[in-house]
């Protein structure tokens, strides 16, 4: 008889997560990214959440949040729990905001395009000039680089920051008056939320940002991989920027073979016609 049974609740529970813009619809390469944190949760039993990323709304596209809904329907990436929205959590951004200027890592910046260095920083040079609050300016956290940790990318293996991808400070709340992308993934995708965070490689950058502000607000970091993007013909990233073209919904089994095909995994055989089919060989084979 066992005496000393393994407590399972000290262990957290996969957490993960397929976050979008609501920008247009989905395209070959957000569909890459969804598969992969996709497989990722259901290989190891986990919850996937999907979370609309929706704090820019003069980027917004209407329509595109049912377009991307029903897209991950047609593809079978049914996610777990209601869905989530980044513009219902202002008072956590603004609660984060507050932390970090109590401890004075936050200052006032005026600086505007043409005045920032190429890199898009203001170096801090405003941090020593006391901004009024009544000037029209962007919040930044200034960013000690000799404190920043290297991480270990499940899939790419350890990360560290070099100087050209973490600059001394960087915006985390804008001008307008939204809040910056990087505070809001950071408050968002830190544990409890979010255990395991699967997505493109053109974020790993962004990560170092998001664990340093995870790291200034005392938020445990969840465990970060980063799959490779998908390009076009021409060597583009696939993305809404660049025009990639919106998704045939009406051939789901082609698109996740082709993104299958790109994440590198094993083909799933002929005989996985449906979608349910080709999904359940790829979660075995994740
Ligand atoms: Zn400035």
């Amino acid at each position: 008889m066992n005496n000393n049974p393994v407590v399972e609740e000290d262990v957290q529970p996969y957490r993960g997560r397929f976050a979008p813009s609501p920008t247009g619809p989905l395209h070959a390469g957000s569909l890459t990214s969804a598969l992969a944190s996709f497989l990722d949760a259901r290989s190891l039993k986990g919850i996937w959440r999907l979370r609309i990323d929706d704090i820019d709304p003069p980027r917004a596209a209407k329509g595109s949040v049912e377009a991307i809904r029903s897209a991950l329907i047609s593809h079978g990436l049914i996610w777990d729990e209601p869905v989530l929205y980044q513009s219902w959590a202002s008072e956590c951004y603004e609660r984060a905001l507050r932390q970090l200027s109590e401890k004075g890592w936050l200052f006032r910046c005026i600086c505007t395009r043409t005045h920032l260095t190429a890199r898009g920083t203001c170096g801090q040079a405003c941090a020593d000039q006391n901004i009024s609050s009544d000037l029209p300016h962007s919040l930044r956290v200034k960013v000690d680089r000799r404190r920043l940790t290297g991480f270990e990318d499940r899939f790419l293996g350890m990360q560290t920051a070099a100087r050209a991808d973490v600059s001394e400070d960087f915006i985390v709340k804008r001008r307008d008056g939204l809040y910056a992308y990087q505070l809001a993934a950071a408050v968002d995708d830190a544990q409890p939320h979010f255990t395991h965070i699967v997505r493109g490689a053109d974020l790993l950058t962004s990560t170092h940002r998001q664990r340093w502000l995870q790291d200034l607000l005392a938020l445990v970091s969840p465990s970060y991989g980063h799959v490779p993007l998908v390009f076009d013909r021409q060597g583009h990233k696939l993305s809404k920027q660049t025009g990639a073209p919106a998704l045939n919904v009406h051939a789901p089994e082609d698109n996740l073979r082709a993104s299958l095909n790109h994440l590198d995994q094993v083909t799933p055989p002929t005989t996985a016609r449906t979608v349910a089919e080709i999904l359940e060989h790829a979660i075995a084979h994740w």
